[in-house]
Formats: structure tokens, C-alpha cells, sequence
């Protein structure tokens, strides 16, 4: 017997895992090239040529024991260093090794933070639509999760609605930016409002509201979007950061926490960061990926790839009559469902071995999620597709 909180876990197990397992099947029946599937935010951009090549470099010149090796739980000294360097360069940051603590990707960090600050029984705030697996983090250190309604009109955050849910027992607000799922990118003046709320309430509440900044798609911006840097705004601003969708390394599982001094008890909120990591079981993030993160801090995946794939299913789309938001990162668009129920779209459009991913999982029912980091080919393959799919929806 499963211990009892994991079974509802299990029965509600990702969605998008269950697409992704889904779209293999059909690909067996049909054909990998007849099979449209929008469902995983896999990355299919290869990997900038700078990582293998680090790779190589790495495990021909460095002695064997000191690449596979333990290190600090907060990851080797150099890297951390050389991680602190490139974001002050580029962000007029003032950081250094002591603010970084190396993670296994963005969810081995939200892990790591969460288990850091979070009292069993406190909340966490974040606004829909969002990232499913917060959900289970959050769960994960007894904390509740409070979702702050979608505002469907640009997709920023709904501030007013925000203000009015913080509560004393709220320690933490997780925004993700540039988002999954809407490839909205929030703004500055949207943090800036965001900051001066939380502020406010930290000081009424006289508490201490940590703002976490889920960043694995800052690299993934279009048309020149500035995509704003948080600790500038907010003091108690924490970042998780990933290597996952910027260098395509999602099965490498690397990634930094920035542990900024001008958070409330930076010493300490350090220290616990780099045990939690430890104690979670990751005990540190892996040792390879770590030296070839720092050698390809400026390397960059071809983002010309998605913002391709980005215009063309958007404009094929829009074509058909689809509404949606133009989105200005990430690689997903988040369109709005032609029926009410979008679990039928998602239905109708799997009759036509298309696989999108209902906008419930991510706390915003009445739309869907298509992943575009798949290739050029499939989207405009898919669009006759989509065409069939619309008149099966009376459109
Ligand atoms: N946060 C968001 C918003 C994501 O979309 C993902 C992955 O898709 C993650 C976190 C987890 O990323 P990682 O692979 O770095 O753990």
C-alpha cells in the first residue's frame, strides 16, 4: 500500500505526461510524421554546439575523481563564481559564488526553496494559469497553494484580485516568466505593481513574503521583449533559474538558485538552501553538468527555430479563426477553446492525432496548451489538421 497522500498524486498524475504517452502510441499506430503532438514542452532545438564541445574538453583535460567527485552541497566554488559573474555582467547584479546554489534544473530548485522557507500549514500564491507541478512542490512541504484567478483579457497577473487574497500565513509567491503556458512575458510595470503590493502587505501583515522568480524560459524572448530581472524590484526575491530550455539539456537536470544578500536573513536562508538540497536527496546537482554549465554561459540554443514555428502556428491558427494571444516567450501558445469544455477540443482533436493539453491542468479551464518546440514540419503539417478539427467544432 502507496502511502495515502500519493494516491490522489498518482490518479491525477500529469496530464501532459499522460498526452506525451499518448502521442507514442498513436505514433506506433500512424506514424511518428502523422501524429501532431503539441503535448511536452520537450525541447527538439539541439543543444548550441558549445555543450558537447565542453563536454569533450571537460573529460579529456580534467582529472576523472574532480569530474565525478562530491563537492559542496551548493556545488563547486568556480562555477557558482563564474555563474554570479555572467548575471552581473548582464543584469547589473551585484552577486557572487555565496548567493548561487547549483540545482537539479528549476524543479529541483523550487524544491530546494520551498523546502527552505516553508512552515507546514503556510501558503503559497501563484496565478493561473501556471505550472501544474506547483501543486505537488508546494505539497510536497505540507503547504497549501492558493491560486489567484487568470486575467483572460492580456494574461498579466490579476493584481487587484491578488491584493485582496494575501493573507498572514501567505510566505511565498511564485510567478513564472516568460509563462507556461500563455508565452505571456509579465512586465516591468506588472512587477513593479506586483512588488509594491507585496511590500505593502509584508509591512501590514509585518511578515515576510518571499517572491520566487521560476525563470527556465528567460532566454526564449521574441521581438527584442525585455524579460525584467526581479531582485531589482523586490528585495525578497529569490530566482530559479534552468539550463533546461536555454542550452535543451532537460534530461541533464541542472540549474542555479539566486540567493540575493538583500533577502531577509541571506546567511542563514544560504545555509538552509545548500542542506535542503542536500537533504532532499539531490545532495548536490550533477557534477559534469555543472563545469559545462559555466563553460557555456554566453552559448545560446537557436531560438530563430521556435520563433519560426511561434509565427507559423500562430498565423495558421488565427487563419482558421482560433483566438489567442500572440505570446512573446517560452514555446507554447495558450489558444482559447472553440466548445465550451476544452477537454472536448482536446478529444476532437486527438481524432485527428493532433495532442494538445487541456487548459484545466494549468488552473485555467476553457483553453488549451500546444507546445511549439517540435518541428517546422509538423506545424504546418498539422494546420489542415486543425482545419478538420474546427469544422468538426462548428467553426
Ligand atoms: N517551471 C516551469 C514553468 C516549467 O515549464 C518547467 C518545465 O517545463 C519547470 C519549472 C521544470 O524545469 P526543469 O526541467 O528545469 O526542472
Amino acid at each position: 500500500m502507496i502511502a495515502e497522500n500519493m494516491v490522489g498524486m498518482v490518479k491525477s498524475s500529469s496530464v501532459i505526461r499522460q498526452m506525451f504517452e499518448e502521442g507514442n502510441r498513436l505514433a506506433k499506430i500512424y506514424g511518428a510524421e502523422n501524429v501532431y503532438d503539441f503535448s511536452l514542452g520537450n525541447p527538439n532545438v539541439a543543444a548550441p554546439a558549445e555543450v558537447n564541445a565542453a563536454i569533450k574538453e571537460i573529460v579529456d583535460n580534467e582529472e576523472s575523481t574532480f569530474i565525478h567527485g562530491y563537492m559542496s552541497n551548493a556545488g563547486y566554488e568556480d562555477v557558482r563564481e563564474a555563474v554570479a559573474e555572467s548575471l552581473n555582467r548582464r543584469f547589473e547584479t551585484k552577486f557572487n559564488a555565496s548567493n548561487i546554489v547549483m540545482t537539479v534544473g528549476a524543479a529541483g530548485g523550487l524544491n530546494t526553496i520551498l523546502r527552505t522557507i516553508l512552515n507546514p500549514g503556510e501558503q503559497v500564491m501563484t496565478f493561473a494559469p501556471f505550472f501544474g507541478e506547483y501543486r505537488n512542490y508546494v505539497a510536497n512541504f505540507g503547504g497549501e497553494l492558493v491560486v489567484v484567478p487568470p486575467n483572460t483579457v492580456d494574461f498579466q497577473p490579476e493584481l487587484n484580485e491578488f491584493e485582496k487574497m494575501i493573507t498572514p500565513k501567505t510566505r511565498a509567491v511564485i510567478v513564472n516568466n516568460p509563462n507556461n503556458p500563455t508565452g505571456v512575458v509579465y512586465s516591468e510595470e506588472t512587477i513593479k505593481k506586483l512588488a509594491a503590493v507585496m511590500d505593502k502587505k509584508q509591512k501590514e501583515y509585518k511578515t515576510e513574503i518571499f517572491l520566487i522568480s521560476d525563470e527556465p524560459y528567460r532566454e526564449l524572448a521574441y521581438d527584442g521583449v525585455e524579460v525584467p530581472y526581479l531582485t531589482k524590484y523586490y528585495d525578497n526575491t529569490i530566482v530559479g533559474y534552468s539550463y533546461s530550455k536555454s542550452l535543451s539539456l532537460p534530461g541533464e537536470r541542472i540549474g542555479y538558485l539566486v540567493i540575493p544578500d538583500e533577502v531577509a536573513d541571506a546567511d542563514d536562508m544560504k545555509a538552509a538552501a545548500s542542506v535542503a538540497t542536500r537533504i532532499l536527496g539531490f545532495v548536490n546537482a550533477p557534477s559534469l553538468m555543472q563545469r559545462v554549465a559555466a563553460k557555456c554561459l554566453d552559448a545560446k540554443v537557436n531560438v530563430e527555430a521556435y520563433d519560426k514555428n511561434r509565427t507559423a502556428l500562430y498565423n495558421g491558427l488565427k487563419a482558421l479563426g482560433f483566438e489567442c494571444i500572440k505570446p512573446e516567450g517560452a514555446f507554447y501558445l495558450f489558444v482559447k477553446s472553440p466548445v465550451e469544455d476544452e477537454m472536448e477540443f482536446c478529444n476532437i482533436a486527438k481524432k485527428h492525432n493532433i495532442l494538445i493539453v487541456p487548459g484545466m491542468t494549468f488552473g485555467c479551464p476553457g483553453y488549451v496548451r500546444m507546445a511549439y518546440c517540435v518541428s517546422y514540419d509538423t506545424i504546418v503539417n498539422s494546420l489542415p489538421h486543425f482545419a478538420e478539427a474546427a469544422k468538426e467544432m462548428g467553426m
